[in-house]
């Protein structure tokens, strides 16, 4: 199977959906999102298998991760890219934090070029589709390079925040939280290293727990955060209907805490739960609904049964849907709509809160 909509070189995105980054930025892009995190990573495995990783600094680093990868998956994901629920405004400054703590950008960044993944995935135009240069071995393993950290690089332009996030560009808190980014990031490092010196009172306490819970956990944190980017959207299993290759794939899915539930997330991408299906764990909805019964969050778009079973490929042998590609899906698959189309003048992408919120009952 081939994507025979990927044409040499860089797809035609359309008028001003893109916008072309510097020299400058890209080794930026270089430095933080590809070479750092693989450095650390190789940095610590002798570190790992030498001195080993003490309890406190165990610690420190796992709390480190989840902030981040719940802020990714609750905050910049499920909630500023596909408001898949409203929250008040305290909560949506903390979720905000929190994705800022992955370091993986602001939120904005974040999001404008997830919108686009959407709107194009696995086709022309999606920022970082595996299926990109083919599916023969070679080429899929280029193309999953390229969706997991090689697009950071050789992008020769972003996603317009103007043409993909003009709701977010058009609130004060996001526009301070993207202002504000470095300091985040620097918060990102500086917390751990406070915990880990007060903790244990020393130096030494500091710098270990910079380099775990900071540096290592940063690093761990993007590369489970864009396996959903590469492996999730090439392996796996394909219970729904899509026009993409988005996939459901069970250790992304633990790692990214919901994530890897990526197939029913393309078919509505607005549905605040990932994993609808039996035995799929989806801690991220289980924290929006425990947020919801809080009174923090309403609005929440928990999953439509009748659309669930709508979009359910056939039970048997081939339930998977693996293998079929974008242009395997069934007939009227594509639904006639962008999942991820970002909002046109304050309205939702599909239908509207007055349109009415989904109320179906949560697995949660
Ligand atoms: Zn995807
Ligand atoms: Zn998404």
């Amino acid at each position: 199977m081939t994507i025979s909509a990927f044409p040499p070189g860089q797809p035609e995105s359309g008028r001003a959906e893109t916008v072309a980054v510097t020299a400058g930025r890209r080794t930026v892009y270089l430095v933080v999102l590809v070479v750092l995190p693989v450095l650390t990573l190789a940095a610590a495995v002798p570190a790992a298998w030498g001195w080993g990783i003490g309890p406190r600094d165990a610690v420190i680093a796992v709390v480190m991760y989840l902030i981040s990868i719940f802020g990714i998956a609750i905050g910049y994901h499920r909630h500023f890219t596909h408001r898949a629920f409203k929250c008040r405004r305290p909560l949506r400054i903390a979720l905000m934090l929190a994705g800022g703590m992955a370091l993986e950008g602001p939120v904005t960044l974040w999001t404008a070029e997830h919108r686009r993944h959407h709107k194009y995935a696995d086709r022309a135009g999606d920022p970082h589709s595996p299926w990109r240069y083919g599916d023969s071995g070679l080429a899929l393993l280029r193309g999953m390079a390229h969706a997991h950290i090689g697009w950071f690089y050789t992008a020769r332009s972003r996603s317009s925040r103007q043409r993909w996030v003009p709701d977010l560009m058009a609130d004060p808190d996001v526009r301070r939280f993207d202002a504000a980014y470095p300091a985040v990031a620097a918060l990102s490092f500086l917390l751990p290293a406070a915990a880990g010196g007060l903790w244990s009172m020393s130096w030494t306490g500091m710098w270990t727990a910079l380099f775990w819970g900071g540096l290592v956990r940063y690093a761990v944190v993007h590369h489970v955060t864009w396996s959903v980017n590469s492996i999730a959207h090439t392996f796996g299993d394909r219970p729904f209907r899509t026009r993409d290759r988005s996939s459901n794939v069970r250790w992304v899915a633990f790692l990214t805490l919901g994530e890897g539930w990526h197939n029913w997330h393309h078919v509505d991408p607005a549905c605040a739960r990932h994993g609808v299906l039996r035995g799929q764990l989806d801690p991220s909805a289980r924290l929006i609904r425990w947020f919801e019964r809080a009174g923090w969050a309403y609005g929440v778009r928990w999953p439509d049964p009748a659309r669930l079973a709508a979009r359910r490929v056939e039970a048997g042998p081939g339930t998977s849907g693996a293998g079929a590609g974008p242009s395997g899906a069934g007939p009227g698959t594509s639904a006639g709509r962008d999942p991820g189309r970002p909002a046109r003048g304050g309205e939702r992408a599909r239908g509207g809160e007055r349109d009415g919120v989904r109320r179906a009952p949560p697995r949660v």
